[in-house]
């Protein structure tokens, strides 16, 4: 299978369409000259597709590159290589109305709802924040009537917007966050680490709720979590990333139930030890991960693998398809 088709599960246009994406960060040493001794590559080749009213599960341990991909499609980092495609269209090509009109499409809920919401700011304005720098063209009244509206929409009252984000609990703050994500009727919200703030008791709610606006509102969901239940329990499909890449990719039932990759078989070994309808294994992950500056030769993983083989410090896997939709990159396979 083509990269541009990797992930891909119908022939038309997905919502998202990542192509070979690459973010590599340079290291520079000195003050003055600040040479560059290499690169960080945060981001190494990877390919996906978001459709609509879809939720794509982001997994892997932290400094995977899942937020890098994040900062990435909100274009608050541009990539040193490949494309990411909205409708089939670069967004790296937008200026001006164009970006603007993006910036409408793609919200973004993020981890932390006691930091991420502005203490001195009503949750009428926090709200209604993405509509002024947006959708200029709206008149006050016009906005008002929306901010109600989608308040409703979370499960908060109307009357609350003229309260201050501390006169909240967490799931209610983490609910202001989404009506703000929600305010400008986007296509794509990227969820990062959406619930892992939150009391356990919480968490189901929000997530509940995440998946009725989804239904409602046919709005795609790029999910970066590090909890296996909560991407189980949200994503229709889910990629592996270890150090910059995909390493596995496929249906969330059928990767959950058929892990293929050794590194996402040790994750779920580790993280899924207590359900009891996924086969569990004993695949203990050793070892730190690599630095991404100097990666390992040949398959990434090779170093942390129980299964590797010669050829597997030396050649690169072909990441391919072995079952219908369900993409790995192994020499096992
Ligand atoms: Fe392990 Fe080799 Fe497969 Fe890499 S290619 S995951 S080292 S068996």
């Amino acid at each position: 299978m083509a990269v541009a088709e990797q992930g891909a599960t119908t022939h038309d246009e997905p919502l998202i369409r990542v192509e070979n994406l690459q973010k590599h960060f340079p290291v520079t040493q000195g003050l003055i000259l600040m040479k560059t001794i290499g690169y960080v590559q945060a981001v190494d080749g990877i390919s996906f597709t978001i459709r609509e009213g879809r939720t794509l599960g982001l997994v892997g341990e932290s400094g995977c590159g899942k937020t890098t991909t994040s900062k990435l499609l909100l274009r608050i980092e541009r990539p040193t290589g490949g494309k990411i495609m909205l409708n089939g269209e670069d967004i790296q090509d937008f200026r001006g109305d164009k970006l603007k009109e993006y910036r409408t499409t793609v919200g973004a809920v993020f981890q932390d709802p006691w930091s991420s919401l502005s203490p001195r700011m009503r949750v009428r304005d926090i709200v209604a924040e993405s509509l002024v720098v947006n959708q200029g063209e709206m008149s006050r009244e016009q906005m008002e009537v929306r901010v109600a509206e989608v308040l409703e929409q979370v499960g908060l009252h109307r009357e609350q917007a003229h309260q201050y984000p501390h006169e909240f609990s967490g799931g209610q703050r983490q609910r202001i966050a989404v009506a703000s994500a929600l305010v400008s009727y986007p296509k794509l919200i990227v969820l990062d680490e959406p619930v892992s703030a939150l009391d356990v008791s919480i968490r189901a709610q929000v997530m509940n709720l995440l998946k009725i606006l989804q239904n409602e509102f046919n709005v795609a969901f790029l999910l970066i979590a590090h909890n296996l239940a909560t991407v189980r329990y949200m994503a229709h499909d889910t990629a592996v990333m270890y150090l910059g890449q995909i390493v596995e990719y496929g249906d969330t039932e059928e990767i959950y139930h058929n892990p293929l990759h050794p590194y996402t078989r040790a994750l779920f070994s580790a993280a899924l030890p207590s359900h009891p309808d996924l086969i569990r294994e004993d695949i203990v992950l050793t070892g730190e991960v690599p630095s991404p500056i100097n990666p390992p030769t040949g398959c990434r993983f090779h170093p942390r693998c129980p299964f590797a083989m010669d050829r597997c410090s030396v050649e690169v896997p072909e990441y391919k398809e072995v079952e219908p939709g369900h993409m790995t990159s192994c020499h096992l396979y």
